[in-house]
């Protein structure tokens, strides 16, 4: 009796250990359990046909043996229901190496704007982070442009109202810094500006500028030619060559046109410079008096000096790219050779 008790767990265990699905499961608990032919339902059966002094006995083992295969089961259903949910998940390696990325790098255009920011911070300058969103006082009012000034219709302006507009220039680093600061006055400002400009080879409705103002007693034209002498010979390279032509921006008296030896022939004369060996790269002058007076700066012995300068326009000259829209087309395969 022992016998067949111990006979039946041990190919029940075994039974059970090789089930890998529900189907071999349920065919595992039929064979042991099913109320008609199953070999522990049917051995209980048997009870009735052994001797009375016997059955309790074996009544009590073949219970034990019926609870031990109803837990075993149930542990069994639920190892092979985990399976079979896993094996329905994707499945990810994770000692796999990942997928490289290319890591990404400053645009051109960005990247020779930090190198302008650079250089001027190296010679004691503060840079000044200013609206694109302009009041036209600062924009052109304070810059001695006033109302019906004829200035103004040189820059075609984007207004959102009378007194509101996109900056068609970072000049305003002129009148911001001194109202808020005492000479001596070192600052720039870069950063984008807007213009109704068409969209093509040389223009562009929204560009890149660098201004720059100093302010402090004694200042002359002097000053002003020896700091953008030092400035371009850092942007282009120290064999550059610099003149200075008369020009006219209202808010400069003097003002200068400035030309550097150009950078594709050396100044023997090309196509790019017309044959005249000159570039034309920036408009700079001594601050007008007014524009001086008009941003609180009263005392004559105090004078300053301001260029403003596109920097797209020195990243075409330094790059040799023949068309300001690459720089906005954002084709990689433009780029990526930066
Ligand atoms: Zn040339």
């Amino acid at each position: 009796m022992r016998e067949t008790i111990s006979r039946l767990r041990q190919s029940f265990e075994e039974d059970c250990a090789a089930v890998t699905g529900s189907e071999d499961w349920k065919a595992v608990r039929d064979k042991y359990l099913a109320r008609e032919g199953g070999l522990v339902t049917g051995a209980l059966k048997k009870l009735r046909e052994l001797p009375k002094e016997e059955r309790p006995a074996f009544g009590q083992a073949m219970n034990a043996l019926r609870e031990f295969v109803e837990d075993r089961l149930d542990a069994r259903l639920q190892a092979v229901k985990a399976g079979e949910r896993d094996r329905k998940r994707p499945f990810v390696d994770v000692t796999r190496p990942g997928v490289p990325l290319a890591p990404g790098s400053a645009h051109p255009i960005k990247r020779l704007q930090a190198e302008i920011e650079e250089i001027f911070v190296s010679m004691g300058f503060e840079v000044l982070d200013l609206p694109e969103i302009e009041r036209d006082y600062y924009n052109f009012e304070a810059l001695n442009m006033p109302p019906n000034h004829p200035a103004r219709d040189a820059q075609d302006t984007f207004y959102f109202d009378d007194a509101t507009l996109l900056r068609t220039h970072c000049s305003s680093v002129q009148v911001h810094s001194m109202e808020t600061r005492k000479p001596p006055i070192r600052a720039i400002s870069t950063g984008k500006v807007y213009r109704r400009d068409p969209f093509d080879a040389t223009h562009s409705p929204m560009f890149y500028q660098v201004d720059v103002i100093v302010v402090e007693e004694g200042l002359h034209m002097g000053h002003l030619k020896g700091m953008l002498d030092v400035f371009l010979k850092r942007v282009f390279h120290p064999g550059i060559k610099m003149r200075l032509r008369p020009g006219f921006f209202p808010f400069v008296e003097p003002g200068a046109e400035v030309d550097i030896s150009c950078i594709f022939c050396s100044g023997k004369g090309c196509a790019k410079c017309k044959q005249s060996g000159w570039i034309e790269i920036l408009g700079a002058g001594m601050v007008h008096p007014r524009v001086l007076e008009m941003s609180g700066i009263r005392d004559p012995r105090v004078t300053g000096f301001a260029w403003g300068m596109g920097i797209d326009r020195v990243a075409i000259l330094k790059y040799g790219v023949d068309d300001i829209r690459l720089f906005f087309d954002n084709d990689l395969r433009f780029l990526n050779q930066f």
